[in-house]
């Protein structure tokens, strides 16, 4: 593979950009990262004229693929066309935030910002200024962007900063803990109840592995938080508009959140976030309320028009059916293959989201034979279910080298682009046919 103009760029950008690039995860790619000339349906194509089949699709926002429908195209281009932005309001922030509202079980008001971290950041002093407390528990594998309330290790016992320029006074006011371990949020509550602002977690760990939560888990979740007057909030910045399609996840699981974070989909590909959730609690941000909140770009009208038409797109199309329909071919085809070639490895995802990832010896095809459904690792019946992780000290024995040699190396050699390492989930967009999932579940068979 011709791959000399990557090369080039990545020289350029390595003496201008720290590590040659602009967000950390993207370097991981060894010995170095292709660039990206341009993408076109289900694919990319690099600045050396390389095609891959893109399972990454921009790390989530593309639900609609590379090739913007015309109505999406369009809107982008009349508010583009018109000036980018005022720093007063405009219509379609107001339709953007009447569909959200209309279609998201928790979201009776809805504030825009411009990026996931952005949202998370601002829901995080939202609770604590609503509340009055300080704490915030955290799932052990979560990640809700990078700041400095959440950017933190360890357990609620000995929290600590997982970055560098983060004091240890801010990280203990974090509490991590396993995902679907009723008993140590019990314990975190006994301990530290009257000083718990919220429970913040991801409805599915999206940024390790994807884990799924146990029946049951999101109910407890809501109960306890409810008698220990704190709040609950989903982290829906992945699974928003894709998990339980414009219902997003929160509706899948029929648990409603205090208070929802959006960032990806809901922008269309542009840079978005939002807090959304209850009106009495939303309201508490600046101006109606005392909990300060700005942003010179929040509710960009681009963003917000290439958001409401992706929204609008998927309402009135068959987006939700085809990438789910996808999304189950490639995880029971890839369940087939993991069974039949390398049972020590696990098939993960639910609707649009998958991942195959190195966990431990599970049962082969011939002990499954009859009785499950491929792919339904989910199904507390299935022997393979004891398989699934449930947690992220289940999916930290996912062999990092392993997975960067098998599946990184390999399926780029085969013109499969996957995600830059063994957490970061991969994703089907509309622009995904059932030939690229034929083509990736031979490559996989190849690799594994
Ligand atoms: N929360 C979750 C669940 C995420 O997956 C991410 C990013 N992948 C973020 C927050 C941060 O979003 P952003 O990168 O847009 O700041």
């Amino acid at each position: 593979m011709n791959e000399e103009h990557s090369r080039e760029l990545y020289d350029r950008a390595l003496s201008v950009l720290p590590g040659g690039v602009n967000s950390a995860v993207r370097a991981a790619i060894e010995p170095y990262p292709f660039f990206v000339r341009k993408g076109e349906g289900g694919h990319v194509v690099d600045a050396d004229g390389n095609r891959y089949i893109d399972w990454v699709m921009g790390l989530g926002p593309l639900l609609l693929g590379h090739d913007l429908p015309e109505p999406v195209q369009a809107g982008i281009q009349r508010k583009a066309s018109e000036g980018p932005m005022y720093g007063t309001p405009t219509e379609v922030e107001v339709d953007l935030a009447e569909f959200v509202v209309r279609h998201v079980p928790s979201v009776e008001k809805i504030r825009f910002v411009n990026s996931g971290t952005e949202a998370t950041t601002s829901a995080v002093r939202l609770a604590r200024g609503y509340t009055g407390r300080n704490k915030i528990v955290v799932m052990q594998g979560g990640y809700h962007g990078a700041q400095e309330s959440t950017l933190v290790e360890g357990d609620a016992e000995n929290p600590r900063p997982s970055s560098a320029g983060i004091p240890q006074s801010f990280s203990e006011h974090t509490l991590p803990v396993p995902f679907n371990d009723e008993e140590a949020i019990r314990e975190v509550f006994e301990k530290h109840g009257d000083d718990i602002a919220a429970v913040l977690t991801e409805p599915i760990l999206g940024n390790y592995g994807i884990v799924y939560p146990e029946d049951g888990y999101h109910e407890f979740l809501r109960e306890i938080t409810d008698d220990h007057g704190a709040l609950l909030i989903f982290d829906e910045v992945i699974t928003g508009f894709r998990v339980g399609g414009l219902g997003c996840a929160q509706s899948e699981f029929g648990v409603t959140p205090d208070l929802t974070t959006f960032g990806k989909i809901v922008g269309g590909g542009f840079p978005v976030g939002a807090i959304g959730g209850r009106a009495e609690i939303i309201e508490q941000f600046a101006p109606t309320g005392d909990v300060f909140q700005a942003g010179t770009f929040s509710g960009h009208p681009v963003t917000m028009a290439a958001g409401l038409e992706t929204l609008k797109f998927a309402a009135e199309n068959d987006v939700y059916d085809h990438v789910n329909d996808l999304g189950d071919r490639l995880r029971r085809g890839l369940t087939d293959i993991v069974a039949d070639q390398a049972p020590s490895y696990t098939v993960t995802g639910t609707d649009s989201m998958f991942k195959v990832i190195f966990t431990r010896e599970g049962p082969g095809k011939d002990e499954l034979d009859g009785q499950c459904e491929a792919g339904s690792r989910q199904d507390p019946d299935c022997p393979r279910y004891e398989y699934s992780p449930k947690n992220a000290a289940d999916v930290k024995n996912a062999d990092t080298e392993r997975w960067r040699r098998l599946f990184w190396g390999r399926m780029k050699e085969q013109g499969i682009f996957l995600s830059q390492n063994q957490f970061e989930c991969q994703f089907v967009s509309y622009g995904h046919t059932e030939e690229d999932v034929d083509r990736t579940l031979e490559a996989y068979k190849n690799a594994l």
